[in-house]
């Protein structure tokens, strides 16, 4: 989004209340979502206190397996976010959650693998043939006969468990070998697939959920494949953050495409826009849609913006670029979005939803398929233009995770005698 432009937004946009009044209570990952290399993301620790003082339930994950539960708050407190050891579920706890108490464990791993197996009340041995399970963290002194042992125990029938399958620790200087590469070297060697206790498994969430009241639970991450597809397949909402590893690009190709997509945890508190209805047809405009069109842009106060919108529609529709768009319900056109693009750039203009039918989700439906037509045409990037007082379309485009650059305001410039459009 940049300062100038046409009043994008202004017909998708609606209030059902905000975003978290509709949960029990909410599950946080923690990397890239509260911290980062232990200092606090923006918002998060303001977020948290506005939901402390909500009185709305929260419960923190970590597919982390190293740290124990009360290391991690000791590191959220730190950071200015209130959180006791009892909130905090890493894929430690979870793993040791899935044995018996008094189970004999061969562990490779560290303190909070460790610390979590003995709570439990797990027995740790180091001999092969002692092993009812072997239980495998990140340990980053790892020996080559921890693995010898730790084979010869699961050759020997012993239960084989992960506490998480990450195949790459995310170092400063660069990726360094995850829990996941632990286990494939043991999967190797013995033939046999290990049980997951961390994301995206259920352990982890369900002991997550056993923390927090009952009713509906939103899940908050910033890796989609595990952090939103592990809380997804509970049936729980979810919302991808984009303070971590995903960036507002990869969230438009994300599928399944998550309950919500949020520039950072202060949009917790937006409000939402209601569900999308699910008779909407979005497919592309045709000339038989102009007039339609033109009374779209009308209610959407647009035609103060543009010379000639019968010229644009011509012109639009036989450059046939693909993402000018028309939504349908019971065959009548009630959205449209005009979408463009420059040969690296995708443009998305003059989206306008018919008043009656506003706060419905059409407009986030029709922003879904133009991203996806310009997806498709190989284009890495989606712009618009927004005006820097319009609030409430800046608000529905950044919760469909578009970020505002910086503002610049630009005349528009006449070329010889045909008029150009200000937008
Ligand atoms: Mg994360």
């Amino acid at each position: 989004m940049t300062a100038r432009g046409a009043a994008e937004g202004a017909g998708g946009t609606g209030a059902a209340g905000a975003i978290i009044d509709r949960y029990a209570g909410v599950v946080f990952d923690v990397d890239g979502v509260l911290l980062r290399l232990h200092q606090p993301i923006d918002g998060a620790a303001e977020s948290l206190a506005a939901l402390r003082q909500r009185g709305t339930a929260v419960a923190f994950v970590t597919n982390n397996a190293s740290r124990t539960s009360a290391q991690v708050a000791d590191t959220l407190h730190a950071a200015g976010i209130a959180a006791d050891a009892a909130q905090v579920i890493t894929s430690s706890t979870a793993a040791a959650q899935l044995l018996e108490p008094g189970t004999r464990c061969l562990v490779i791993g560290m303190d909070g693998l460790r610390t979590a197996l003995a709570d439990r009340g797990c027995e740790t041995v180091t001999e092969p043939d002692e092993a009812d399970a072997v239980v495998v963290g990140w340990q980053i002194d790892l020996h080559w006969d921890d693995l010898r042992r730790a084979t010869l125990a699961i050759a020997r029938g012993a239960r084989f468990l992960g506490t998480n399958a990450d195949r790459s620790y995310p170092a400063p200087e660069g990726p360094w070998p995850g829990n996941g590469a632990t286990l494939a070297a043991l999967a190797t060697a013995t033939g046999r697939q290990p049980e997951i206790a961390g994301k995206p498994s259920p352990a982890l969430f369900r002991a997550a959920a056993e923390r927090l009241p009952a009713g509906p639970l939103l899940m908050v991450g910033d890796r989609p494949e595990t952090d939103l597809d592990g809380a997804a397949a509970l049936g729980w909402d979810t919302a991808l953050v984009l303070t971590g590893v995903t960036s507002a690009i990869e969230a438009a190709a994300v599928r399944p495409r998550p309950t919500w997509v949020l520039h950072d945890l202060r949009a917790l508190f937006d409000d939402a826009p209601l569900a999308p209805r699910d008779d909407v047809v979005v497919r592309p405009a045709r000339a038989t849609d102009s007039q339609a069109i033109l009374e779209l842009w009308d209610q959407a106060g647009m035609l103060a913006y543009t010379r000639e919108p019968e010229r644009d529609i011509a012109a639009m529709l036989a450059a046939d670029a693909g993402a000018f768009l028309v939504a349908e319900v019971a065959g009548e056109p009630v959205g449209v979005l005009m979408g463009s693009n420059d040969g690296r750039r995708g443009w998305i203009n003059r989206l306008a939803i018919a008043p009656q039918h506003r706060a419905q989700g059409i407009g986030r439906a029709l922003v879904a398929e133009a991203e996806a037509v310009m997806r498709a045409g190989g284009l890495p990037q989606a712009n618009l233009l927004v005006f820097t007082d319009n609030r409430e379309a800046q608000a529905f485009w950044e919760r469909l995770g578009y970020t505002a650059s910086a503002p610049v305001t630009l005349r528009s410039k006449r070329l010889g005698a045909a008029p150009v459009d200000a937008c």
